[in-house]
């Protein structure tokens, strides 16, 4: 059988950068993928924002990461040919009531360690943004966007150009704890690993569950977003990113407004709890319910201006029937990366939502600590 010292389950974004991070100190790094290509899952069905840290609870590990992935980010793309844009966003209220929540915002983003945060008023929004409608607005510098498919594929080249084993195909369906290492066992065939790490995204849960870890208590609910694009007729009423204020939608950053590097604008996403993990469909928000949720940016947007385009599902550690989200519909809680109590050579990465792309590559350096400890 075949012995790696490190096997890390899941290429997404996430495993992707960890095998890159990893494969720089360590041999026989080998990367499982269930499906047949990498970051089919969440890693290539979201916004694609490189955010910038503003929204998070100071000291928190989406803070943390966040903030420093946003830098290291800019870095890799810039050096390995990603495509990306420095393009800034604007985070507006539509009210003077609202505009008390923006000087919060700013107070959190210098508390997290950004910079260039710029409160302009409503002529300002419009030479920005001349079809978007706001009270006030923050201008965020360090925000950007980038491909998130290209970012992916780009991480796991320098992966494997580094000598780590890249699977795809290679779903794991079993695990074993030996006294030193741990059993992996795949549809590619079996192998043992000295250090195990659990990035199986929404999976993550279950990956825990076949070890029989206490970790699998952090359960995973699957809450898709659903994507609209404007007509191509309306595609310049948004020259940016755009973004309403997070309190009033709750469970996630609320639908904005996204220009794409090709020049795309999309709405979205939603957010809906679902049973299956792998329902993508997007047949549940209709055109009005996207015009509806656009109007307090774009008032002058029709549903005849939307079209489906596509969904993307964030593995949410909030119950639907925890009382904030019960209450307000809201709810956030931080990422989990660490070591499992039972089974120390583990190391579990759990509710990697938003801001998980751009984080990925500080999330990388946290874990890369924490199999040089399991190696030590
Ligand atoms: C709608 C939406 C919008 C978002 N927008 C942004 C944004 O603009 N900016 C940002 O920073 N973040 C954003 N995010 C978050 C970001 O996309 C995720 O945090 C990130 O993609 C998570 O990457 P991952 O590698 O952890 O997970 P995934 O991409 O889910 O990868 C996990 C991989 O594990 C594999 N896997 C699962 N089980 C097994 C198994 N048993 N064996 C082998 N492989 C397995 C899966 O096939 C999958 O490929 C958004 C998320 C959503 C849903």
């Amino acid at each position: 059988m075949d012995r790696a010292n490190i096997v890390i389950i899941g290429g997404g974004v996430v495993g992707c950068a960890i095998a890159r991070a990893l494969s720089v100190k360590w041999d026989d790094v080998f990367l499982l993928e269930a499906m047949p290509k990498l970051g089919m899952g969440t890693s290539s069905r979201n916004s694609g924002v490189i955010h910038s840290g503003l929204y998070y609870t100071p000291g928190s590990l989406k803070a943390k990461h966040c903030v420093r992935g946003n830098r290291l980010t800019y870095e890799f793309c810039a050096s390995h040919g990603v495509s990306h844009r420095n393009c800034g966003k604007l985070v507006v209220a539509s009210s003077k009531e609202e505009a008390d929540e923006l000087g919060r915002l700013v107070e959190t983003g210098h508390a997290n360690g950004l910079e260039n945060l710029k409160i302009v008023d409503r002529a300002a929004i419009r030479v920005r943004e001349p079809h978007v409608a706001g009270y006030q607005a923050i201008e965020v510098a360090s925000t950007g966007i980038l491909s998130s498919e290209d970012l992916v594929k780009a991480y796991a080249r320098v992966a494997a150009d580094q000598g780590a084993n890249i699977l795809a195909n290679a779903r794991v369906e079993r695990l074993e704890a030996l006294p030193d290492a741990v059993r992996v066992t795949s549809v590619a065939g079996e192998i043992e690993a000295r250090c195990l790490i659990n990035s199986a995204g929404l999976f993550a849960d279950e990956v825990a569950a076949m070890l029989g870890s206490s970790m699998a208590r952090h359960k995973i609910y699957p809450v898709r977003g659903e994507y609209c694009e404007l007509v191509r007729a309306k595609q310049d009423w948004v020259r940016g990113l755009v973004y309403p204020l997070p309190h009033a939608v709750g469970l996630t950053l609320g639908m904005h407004l996204t220009k794409t590097l090709w020049g795309r604008v999309l709405v979205g996403p939603t957010a809906r709890y679902i049973e299956d993990k792998n329902d993508y469909e997007t047949n549940r928000e209709s055109v009005e319910d996207f015009a509806r949720g656009a109007k307090p940016l774009l008032p002058d947007i029709e549903p005849a201006d939307f079209v489906p385009a596509y969904s993307g599902i964030r593995p949410k550690l909030i119950s639907p029937s925890s009382p904030l989200v019960q209450a307000h519909g809201r709810g956030m809680a931080d990422f989990i990366i660490e070591r499992d109590p039972e089974f120390p050579r583990v190391v579990h990465l759990i509710g990697i939502e938003s801001p998980g792309l751009t984080s990925a590559p500080a999330i990388a350096e946290h874990v890369s600590q924490l199999v040089g400890e399991v190696l030590a």
